[in-house]
């Protein structure tokens, strides 16, 4: 049997993996160290195109943080209106503030290409990169240029509040302040997903299982299928779900995916972990570490080894800057 993915729902589209940041809780694994591309115009249209033809009309802009270019990200813009897709956010760290007249200008230029609402992240892992001082700067340049503000989170300004906002401050620093759970309690407040760089701060707090528990789970990854926060990002791939790391090209995600193009997608959907492992085992690759706080550990640990060690079919584990 071969996978399709169903209609789109709701989703985003991915303009870079870079960022000034290295937040511990990236899905993405952004970084300075990370590929500096920015998506183009076409390549914008065209995933914009295909989202519309799957059924969505309406997506979001992300990173990486999309700010780093922007008149690319203006591009970005042109190429929705151009497709008919609207813009429900575009997603920003803040870094690029530099004073309120030039944010105010900059805003201005985005909401004339159909921009109505900026989700501004706030929170201390965001902090330990980027000043609440730039962070405060947006709001105030969205309040002046009549963009919504979706704050991300609001709950964290009264912790934040309470250090120097022209300075970043480290997370140990808000340990000492507001006792030493304070990053093990973050996903209590804050929505972290279980992949990228979260999986290897928030391991030590879990509980770890051998690799065999997960691989003897037979239950398939309905989530690659799960259409509700899909993405594209800027090499015209689909990422299914939220399983950052894997990828579908543009052009397949309308049809069939052949178990011979999509091995480990096709074995993850259909036979769970077991399948995944299965190959993992072809290739000579085995579970690095004793312990698992998920599946979704084992499957960014295997799938890791198999894109660092070249493995023929490693088209669907990209990009390649999330493993490396
Ligand atoms: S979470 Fe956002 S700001 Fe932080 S590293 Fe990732 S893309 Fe950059
Ligand atoms: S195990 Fe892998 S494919 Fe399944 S949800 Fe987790 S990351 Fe996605």
């Amino acid at each position: 049997m071969s996978i399709r993915i169903p209609p789109l729902m709701s989703g985003g589209l991915i303009t870079n993996y870079h960022c000034t940041s290295k937040c511990r809780h990236c899905l993405y694994r952004s970084s300075a160290k990370r590929e500096k591309g920015y998506v183009d115009y076409q390549t914008a249209r065209d995933c914009f195109r295909t989202a519309r033809r799957m059924g969505c009309q309406n997506m979001h802009i992300g990173g990486g943080e999309s700010f780093l270019d922007f008149e690319g990200l203006k591009e970005v813009l042109r190429a929705a209106q151009r497709e008919g897709i609207t813009i429900e956010y575009v997603e920003t760290n803040s870094i690029w503030f530099s004073s309120l007249d030039r944010a105010v200008e900059m805003l201005g230029e985005l909401k004339g290409l159909g921009l109505e609402q900026l989700l501004v992240s706030i929170s201390p892992l965001h902090n330990e990169y980027i000043p609440l001082r730039k962070v405060r700067g947006v709001m105030a340049a969205c309040n002046r240029s009549g963009l919504q503000i979706f704050p991300w989170v609001k709950g964290f300004l009264p912790d934040m509040e309470t250090l120097d906002e022209n300075v970043t401050h480290s997370i140990e620093e808000y340990q000492l302040l507001f006792g030493s759970d304070y990053l093990e309690d973050f996903p209590d407040r804050y929505w972290v997903h279980w992949g990228g760089r979260a999986l290897e701060t928030f391991r030590q707090f879990a509980i770890l299982r051998p690799a065999k528990v997960f691989i003897d789970m037979t239950d398939p990854c309905r989530c690659l299928l799960d259409t509700t926060h899909f993405h594209f990002d800027l090499n015209g791939n689909y990422i299914p779900g939220l399983c950052s790391g894997l990828a579908i090209r543009r052009e397949d995600v309308e049809h069939v995916l052949p178990a011979s193009n999509y091995p480990v997608i096709n074995a993850l959907v259909e036979e769970g972990m077991g399948g995944l492992a299965a190959i993992a085992g072809l290739a000579d690759i085995k579970p690095s570490r004793e312990g698992y706080m998920n599946k979704c550990d084992l499957c960014d640990d295997l799938r890791g080894q198999l894109s660092r060690a070249g493995w023929a079919g490693s088209g669907e584990l990209a990009p390649a800057g999330h493993y490396a």
